[in-house]
């Protein structure tokens, strides 16, 4: 314990990064309405600097909370007080990011092609980018790489386009990682943009999926949030902006679109994680998409991936109205679980937005619906809190593989169901 507390001063000391020694996630259970109330009051206590990786939403669904080291007491005896059970997810954060370090220096022998990649470790922004460009150089008749622009502190934001030809056609578009401390999505979108180059003239699904339709993926969809988990702050989930007026940086992406944005599910305080911006759009990495999803106008469906807590989700978030298509999308939510779970048993719970979670204003597929995507899909990849965002290398290419099985049912049923 003590050689891992200096490694891991030592390592944060090094990377002048923020380090969360003693930090713990807490699980709480709120039985009833009541004790909900009581946890969201948590979250107006500024001070206590606490981080709600899940929840508050319903009672009965799980609460996750990292709580930093000199909170954890007054944490606990509140709950104490109003008689909130909770149990310890997570003992020590630092020691399961000492590990998830250990383990991308002990893999982090630069690949020269996407053979000897290494697709269960965990990597930089910049290992990705070069993947990106090895793929493409691999594979020039399949897969082209598209910047759609640049993000507030200037990085290229890229997509990859994968095509067989055509103009135009009826695109398929995914992303992972706009929530830059979700890391197995953007490992995961790596795997998929290797798995779509094999699969193609092998695999009769995948190669004709890609003769009809043309798949959009961008696999670092917030960029400088993830630079920034891997140079300063594991647990950054937020863009990078400044707001003027506040010491608070960053913005939530996933409140950040025109739909329903600033209602009831996102915040107007700029030092929170849900912070919606101060307008539509206001975020160049959510802007991109926008610009690119109406210039293309002929996307059919759209799939923007996240982690955790193992859900399929679609339209609405903002609202309790049914979206127009919502058996349809519960049909095709339905079959897309069972193909998942297929593979190893892991078992996903779906539903819209709002039923299934909680109120989220400002969301992704809420908009690109909205815009006539009828497909429109949030996942939430594993696991369901045991590790969290901080999930073990060694579940990358099995949350990949099974993922893949759902995204290939999703992508079927939009090839043979046209609109
Ligand atoms: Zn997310």
């Amino acid at each position: 314990m003590r050689v891992l507390l200096i490694w891991s001063v030592l390592l944060g000391a090094a990377l002048g990064s923020e380090d969360f020694v003693g930090h713990q996630v807490l699980r709480i259970s709120a039985a009833n309405e009541a004790q909900v109330q009581k946890v969201a009051e948590l979250q107006d206590l500024e001070h206590l600097q606490l981080d709600f990786w899940r929840g508050p939403a319903r009672p009965g669904s799980p609460i996750d909370v990292r709580v930093p080291f000199p909170s954890i007491q007054a944490v606990k005896i509140f709950l104490e007080a109003h008689g909130i059970s909770y149990e310890i997810m997570i003992e020590d954060v630092q020691t399961l990011l000492d590990e998830e370090q250990e383990q991308m220096f002990a893999f982090r022998a630069r690949a020269t092609s996407t053979d000897t990649f290494n697709y269960a470790t965990y990597h930089t922004l910049e290992e990705i980018y070069d993947f990106i460009d090895q793929l493409v150089a691999e594979h020039p008749q399949l897969v082209s790489k598209i910047q759609i622009g640049n993000t507030y502190e200037g990085r290229p934001i890229y997509v990859l386009k994968f095509s067989t030809g055509g103009n135009n056609r009826p695109a398929i578009w995914i992303d992972t990682g706009i929530h830059s401390r979700e890391w197995v999505t953007q490992a995961s979108g790596v795997w998929f943009a290797k798995k779509i180059t094999e699969d193609y003239g092998q695999d009769p699904t995948v190669t004709s999926i890609l003769d009809n339709l043309d798949v959009f993926l961008e696999i670092v969809t917030n960029p400088d949030g993830f630079a920034f988990t891997h140079s300063q702050n594991r647990m950054w989930r937020k863009t990078r902006s400044l707001t003027s007026g506040s010491f608070c940086i960053g913005v939530d992406p996933n409140r950040n679109w025109d739909a329903g944005f600033g209602k009831a599910g996102a915040s107007s305080n700029p030092c929170s994680d849900t912070y919606h911006g101060k307008s539509a759009n206001s975020e160049v990495e959510v802007k991109s998409i926008v610009d690119f999803v109406k210039n293309h106008g002929n996307i059919k469906a759209f799939i923007s991936i996240h982690s955790y807590s193992q859900l399929l989700l679609y339209p609405y978030g903002y609202t309790s109205e049914p979206a127009p298509d919502q058996e349809e999308l519960h049909q095709v939510a339905k079959s897309a679980v069972t193909a998942l779970a297929s593979l190893y048993g892991t078992k996903y719970q779906y539903g819209s937005i709002i039923d299934t979670i909680y109120q989220a204003s400002g969301s992704t597929v809420d908009w690109t619906y909205n815009q006539g995507i009828k497909y429109s899909f949030t996942f939430e990849l594993r696991d369901t809190g045991r590790y969290g965002f901080l999930l073990p290398a060694s579940q990358i290419i099995p949350t990949a593989q099974e993922t893949w099985l759902a995204l290939l049912t999703i992508m079927e049923y939009t090839q043979t169901h046209p609109y």
